[in-house]
């Protein structure tokens, strides 16, 4: 690689190198792209829903979604005009559900202020709830052919095996370089296929599991493997420490009806609807028990009897693990509290389906 002026400490690769990348990398593209839904239009609307899908998800798991999401909102119109709960029953078990939230107040924003066309400009792109630079840069790019760098788990990780880096690629250095490592490879034209192709070749070829640099198309120009550093670049991530919990969930029951709640605002799953659940810490089970009924009554007014135990579920929820109990109760006396911030309400058991719960909400669901 030979040297440009940069103030940055790895040196950023000249313009042969990457006249030579761009073309491999393009050659190889064109034979080996996946056929996936989100690639068959540039509508910026499909490739914003698949973006905002796609992060922290696998590809597998989004392709079912995005279908379903395309169908019942299949435009930015008709999911501005949504209700959120809708939006977030579509969404159910994808996870991180504020991805959801946002993009809903997000479609609202479009229609309010672009007439419901998609904003072509960064800045506007930018003001939008839930997109950052990268989310911005692959609309752009994908949608109007606008050069604009993104950078990615599946980018980041190409990069640094490319230059060679072993720095940490989430620091302020690090992402300075990469950033102009993404901005210093992009094309004139057809942006959006190449920003596409970096990121297929990250994730299929120069993979976090190990790179499979035999079948590499930029093999030649990769700094990592001519220093057979391959699979220690990038440095591997510190290992996230776990916290384990021990939570109860109670199916209150009435006659003919269950109590949901709606998780409030700032908390784990905001917006969805969820049976009681409370974190417990009493050591033993008849303790337990005592302090579920006192949390169950301090939050919905209501004496409860509290039945067997119905099931055991352990589920993980970003660094917590979670040892979640599900009891069965019965009301006794008291009226149901009304609160703004977590409302609740009586559910016939057919109704259950038209609301939106959390993963082990929808498993608690079949007990009822
Ligand atoms: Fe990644 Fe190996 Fe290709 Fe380098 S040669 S970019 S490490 S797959």
């Amino acid at each position: 690689m030979a040297q440009e002026s940069t103030p940055l400490p790895i040196i950023l690769p000249d313009a042969a190198w990457r006249a030579r990348f761009r073309r491999s990398l393009r050659r190889w593209y064109a034979r080996c792209a996946r056929d996936l839904p989100w690639r068959r239009s540039r509508d910026p609307y499909r490739v914003w829903v698949s973006e905002i899908m796609l992060q922290q998800t696998q590809v597998a798991t989004v392709e079912p979604y995005f279908k379903r999401f395309l169908r019942a909102f299949p435009t930015v119109r008709a999911l501005a005009r949504a209700r959120e709960a809708s939006v977030l029953r579509l969404w159910e078990g994808l996870g991180y559900y504020r991805r959801a939230r946002q993009m809903h107040q997000a479609a609202r924003q479009i229609v309010e202020q672009h007439g419901g066309r998609f904003p072509r400009d960064c800045q506007s792109v930018r003001t939008l709830p839930g997109v950052g630079r990268y989310t911005a840069g692959a609309i752009l790019s994908i949608a109007f052919d606008a050069r604009q760098p993104i950078l990615e788990a599946n980018t980041i990780r190409l990069f640094c095996r490319l230059l060679a880096y072993d720095g940490s690629p989430q620091a302020h250095e690090g992402q300075a370089l990469l950033w102009a490592m993404a901005e210093c490879v992009l094309p004139r034209q057809e942006v959006g296929t190449f920003n596409q192709a970096l990121m297929e070749l990250g994730s299929e070829v120069c993979r976090g599991r190990g790179p499979a640099c035999d079948e590499c198309p930029v093999a030649r120009l990769c700094e990592a493997r001519r220093l057979g550093l391959e699979t220690q670049i990038p440095r591997p991530k510190q290992k996230p420490t776990f916290e384990y919990r021990r939570e109860a969930a109670v199916l209150l029951r009435r006659p003919g009806r269950v109590l949901l709640v709606r998780r409030a605002e700032g908390g784990r799953w905001a917006g969805l609807w969820d049976f009681p659940r409370y974190r417990l810490d009493a050591e033993h089970e008849e303790r337990r028990r005592e302090e579920l009924v006192e949390k169950l009554r301090r939050q919905t007014g209501l004496a409860v009897e509290l039945g067997t135990c119905l099931k055991t579920i352990r589920h993980g929820v970003t660094r917590y693990r979670i040892t979640l109990t599900c009891y069965e109760a019965r009301r006794v006396s008291g009226r149901l509290k009304r609160r703004a911030s977590e409302p609740m309400r009586w559910v016939r058991p057919a109704e259950l389906d038209d609301y939106p719960l959390s993963t082990t909400g929808r498993k608690l669901c079949r007990l009822v």
